[in-house]
Parts: C-alpha cells; structure tokens; sequence
C-alpha cells in the first residue's frame, strides 16, 4: 500500500490534497492540451460546489464523470461516496492521479472505474447494464464538445436509451457562459436560439452559478456556467428526435427574420409560401413572429404540422434547401417522373 493510500485510510474518509499545478507539471509532466479544451479546476470549494449542486446522491447511486483529468471534481465525487464512480477520461497521461483515487476508494467500498475513452462514443448502456440505480452525469466538460455531447444525450433522452433507461438521471454540467444562458434562456431573450428549445423540450435547466475564468488552470478567455439539466418526467413531445432536431434548426436559422422563414424551407420551393401558412394555421402560430420569440409549445406545434405534412407528401421528408439541384441535370428532358426536382437527404 502507497504511503499516500495509508495516510488517507487513516485519516478516514480524507483523500489526498490535490496536487499543485507545479506538483503535476513535474511530478507527471503533465501540461493542459488546447485540443482537449483542458482547463483545470483546483480549488476545491469550487469542485465541492459543483458537486453539490448535483443534488442528493445516495449510497445506492452511480455518477459517471466526464473528464475528471488530475480529479479535481472525482474528489469532491468520492466524499459524497456513491456506490460506484465511472470516469471516462480521454487523455492516459492522468493514468497515475486517477489510480491513487482509485486506490483509496476502493477500502470504503467505493467502487471507481477508470475508462481511457472518449466520451463521445461510450457505451453507457454496456457499462451500466442494470437500471435499478440512479445514475448522475456530472462533469468540467471540454468546451470543444459540450454541445454535440449534450444533443447526443438529448437523442438518449427522447429514446429512453443510455443513461436514460430511468427519467431520473439528473445531468451537472459545465459550459462556457454563453453556452450556459442559451440552454437556460427564456422566450424573448437575446440568447433563446434552438439548444434553449431542444433543452427545454427533454429537461429542465437551471443555471447554478457562475465560475470566472480565472479560476481556472490555465485560465479560458470566458467565464465558466454550471447547468443542472433534470429531464422531465412527462416529455413534452412523442415526435422522433431527428425530426424535432431538424424542426428547430430550420426555425432558427434565421433568428432575426420572421419565423415562417426559416421555417419554410423545410419544404421546397414550389409551392412553399402557401405550404408554410397553412402549416402555421394549423399549428396556430403567428408567422410574424421571431424565432427566439417562440415558446416551446408553439415550437413543438409547428414541428407537429411539419410531421403531419410529410405523411401527407413523404416526397417533402428529406427535402434539403441548401443541396444542390440535381435532378434537372440527371433527368432527360421530356422524361416523364414525378421524382422531386431537388436533392434528398436522411434526417439526422
Ligand atoms: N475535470 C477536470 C477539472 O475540472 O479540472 C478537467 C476538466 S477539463 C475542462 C476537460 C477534461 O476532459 C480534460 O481532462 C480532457 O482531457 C478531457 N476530455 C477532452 N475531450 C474528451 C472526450 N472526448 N472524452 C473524454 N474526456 C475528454
């Protein structure tokens, strides 16, 4: 047993201080990678505080964490002792932190699995088989990926799949500031763009509190939100994701334009002017309105419409504005089909 080990066990559920940066920069030359956004948190009232916002974690649950890099946060993780703790962690140079972790949890009967993975594509599902316990994601997110993460964990969410076999995974994130108020923002704010809509159809964000950036190791150029995320027990819509996905980046595409804009190019262009005012009639939607005016029901009728719309014309389901025509010159002239003179493409 490590020296480091001992003097944890004997001091009770102490774990060892974190490391200087100088201490890790020497002891495991260790230096921040730009590609990997790595941005390290050291003061630990402030990893403490994150986790806490996390909510009651019993003896029973499961936090995976996203990144734990020298284990700021796993070490305010492991004092709140959840049965078991998953961390997925890109970069192997944290290897030696992360085992002493590791080390000193495990005579607490704490169980701490280490995944040298990028958490873009872990299997949850396959590391959690079982669903009887409750599950917390919680992580300082790299910046670079943090927004296609969340929408993935959206498609989970609307799926009922990964870490959101149960509705009670509560997801404690952090984001660069920007990001953070436009997954919280209300209707009619400056920041209400699609990530508001598509966080507030499955969940429901709440900003906890703000971290400077120059709490950080080394210091980002933003200052840093942390989002507590619960998804809602009832969701607000049955629709597929990809469809609700492609829905809201129409609609937001132009966001100082009337909505019926962007919203009208999901169809093609013949026809499409009347298409979209009777697409807004039936969803009851004033067309005039802009994008960021749009309350998630609205939003949702309209994407309601649309749906009903391709199952009336399933010529219509892939229509993509912005690819090329190619019909016109594949198809000889005089040739006969009804096949749409615009290129298909698979939503997503
Ligand atoms: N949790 C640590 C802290 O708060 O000090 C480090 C946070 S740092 C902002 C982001 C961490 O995520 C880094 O350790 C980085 O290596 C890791 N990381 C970057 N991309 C990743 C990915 N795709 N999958 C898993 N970890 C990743």
């Amino acid at each position: 047993m490590s020296q480091a080990t001992a003097r944890v066990l004997n001091s009770g559920m102490r774990l060892p201080p974190l490391p200087t940066i100088r201490e890790l920069v020497k002891l495991y030359k260790l230096q921040a990678m730009k590609q990997l956004s790595q941005n390290f948190l050291m003061d630990e009232r402030l990893t403490d505080k994150i986790v806490k916002s996390a909510g009651r974690i019993d003896p029973r649950d499961i936090v995976l964490e996203v990144g734990p890099g020298p284990g700021g946060i796993t070490r305010s993780i492991l004092r709140r002792q959840p049965q078991r703790l998953i961390l997925v962690e890109k970069d192997r140079r944290f290897g030696e932190t992360l085992q002493l972790l590791r080390e000193c949890a495990s005579p607490l009967d704490m169980q701490v699995d280490i995944y040298y993975d990028d958490i873009l594509r872990f299997n949850i599902e396959q590391h959690i088989p079982d669903i009887t316990q409750r599950i917390h994601l919680i992580g300082n997110l790299p910046f670079s990926i943090s927004t296609r993460l969340l929408i993935n964990w959206y498609a989970d969410l609307a799926a009922r799949r990964g870490a959101f076999r149960r509705n009670d995974t509560c997801m404690t994130l952090t984001f660069q500031k920007e990001v953070a108020e436009r997954i919280c923002a209300p209707v009619g704010s400056e920041q209400r763009c699609r990530l508001s809509v598509m966080s507030q159809i499955w969940t429901e964000p709440v900003m906890k509190f703000i971290i400077p950036g120059k709490a950080f190791v080394p210091k980002p150029q933003v200052d840093v939100g942390v989002v507590k995320l619960m998804p809602l027990k009832q969701p607000k819509t049955q629709l597929p994701f990809s469809l609700v996905e492609r829905v809201m980046r129409h609609i937001f595409s132009m966001r100082q334009k009337y909505c019926r804009r962007g919203y009208g190019t999901l169809l093609p262009p013949d026809g499409r002017e009347e298409a979209t005012q009777t697409l807004f009639q039936r969803a009851d939607v004033r067309d005039t309105l802009r994008s960021f005016e749009l309350s998630v029901p609205q939003c949702l009728r309209l994407a309601d419409a649309y749906a009903e719309y391709i199952k009336e014309h399933p010529e219509v389901e892939g229509y993509d504005y912005r690819g090329p025509k190619i019909q016109d010159a594949a198809t000889p002239s005089g040739d006969n089909d009804f096949t749409p003179a615009y290129n298909v493409v698979k939503c997503i």
